[in-house]
């Protein structure tokens, strides 16, 4: 059996961050995730400067392209507006590998199934033990399921549904474009070129809305691609997204229970109206870290729930 203070589930970055700043602060610790790093993660990879901010105490330079926004052109059902933004966007392939490269603890690949509590410590699958547990499993948690699921954090109205794909396309049109309620669709989809002649599109919203509507996302993504086409933002392109599931950010919300804590996607924190998830992954990371070494109550109040004000102003 491999014991450590802290087993952390999921090295995505609420699991390397939260891994990282325990390790700075002298904890024993494991960190087990499913998937074999660089991994690739559904996402349009926008970060604000604040996320950086939070990251730069504990992790050497960015060595990566990160893309900076200066503004994005939005389409609000038929209202236009460029709305100037303090963004940047990374490859999550990137982004998270860099995290978990500088995380300083060792990560196992491991894919966790069962859990339960054996006097003061858990145990992971007849092989790991720990007197903590951080659930950063992200929405599929094996934390969240066994020990929060009747915590009332996610609730069938705020889970969001999304397709998303990310690819080289050389010489892309430079503007980041947003388009929110479009035909409607329950959410927004985007366009998001980045360095290296990559772009990100995709679209997200919420099942509830689309379910009584009647509509599936890949009809909405249907109907955007063809508008892409048309607008000659992307041609002659063979699209294959992947679909992903998350929760947006609810009040209250059960973050511990004993000595389990959660952070990330796997407690359901992406802000309400962009579905942002990076900056409250790092967030509450760094929190869960903080609230295990200090032994003070694990709390998330000056977490922001909307994404408006870290767009405008980066932080
Ligand atoms: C299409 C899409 C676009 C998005 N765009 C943005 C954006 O532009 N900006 C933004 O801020 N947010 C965005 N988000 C949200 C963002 O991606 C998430 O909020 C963020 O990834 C949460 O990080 P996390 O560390 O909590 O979880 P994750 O990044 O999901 O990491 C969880 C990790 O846990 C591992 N894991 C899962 N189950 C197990 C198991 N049983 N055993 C071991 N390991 C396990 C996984 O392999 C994974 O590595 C987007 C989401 C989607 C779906």
């Amino acid at each position: 059996m491999k014991t450590a203070d802290v087993i952390i589930v999921g090295a995505g970055p609420a699991g390397s961050v939260c891994a990282r700043k325990l390790s700075e602060g002298g904890a024993d610790v494991l960190l087990l995730d499913k998937s074999q790093f660089p991994r690739s993660k559904p996402c349009a990879g926008w970060v604000s400067p604040g996320v950086f901010e939070m990251l730069r105490p504990l992790l050497p330079a960015y060595p990566h392209d990160c893309t900076e926004y200066r503004r994005f052109s939005i389409a609000l059902k038929q209202l236009k507006l460029t709305l100037p933004v303090r963004q940047y966007a990374v490859r999550r392939v990137e982004f998270d590998h860099w995290l978990v490269k500088h995380c300083h603890v060792p990560v196992v690949r491991h894919e966790v199934r069962h859990i339960e509590k054996r006097g003061d410590a858990y145990v992971i699958d007849q092989e790991f033990s720990a007197k903590s547990i951080v659930g950063a499993g992200g929405t599929r948690c094996p934390v969240y399921r066994t020990f929060f699921r009747d915590a009332a954090n996610r609730a069938p109205e705020d889970f969001i549904t999304a397709l998303e794909e990310e690819f080289h396309y050389p010489g892309a049109d430079p503007r980041c474009r947003l388009w929110f309620l479009q035909e409607g669709l329950p959410g927004y989809a985007w366009y998001v070129p980045k360095g290296n002649d990559i772009v990100n599109v995709g679209i997200g919203g919420k099942a509830e809305g689309l379910r009584s509507q009647g509509v599936s996302l890949k009809q909405h993504w249907d109907r955007f691609i063809r508008k892409l086409e048309q607008h000659d933002l992307i041609t002659d392109h063979s699209f294959k997204p992947s679909g992903w599931n998350y929760y947006l950010r609810r009040s209250p919300e059960v973050l511990q229970r004993d000595a389990v804590l959660l952070a990330g996607d796997a407690a359901g924190l992406s802000t309400r109206d962009m579905g942002e998830g990076i900056a409250a992954a790092v967030h509450s990371g760094i929190r869960a870290a903080e609230a295990l070494l200090e032994g003070k109550e694990y709390r998330l109040d000056d977490l922001r729930r909307y994404s408006l004000f870290s767009l405008l102003f980066g932080r």
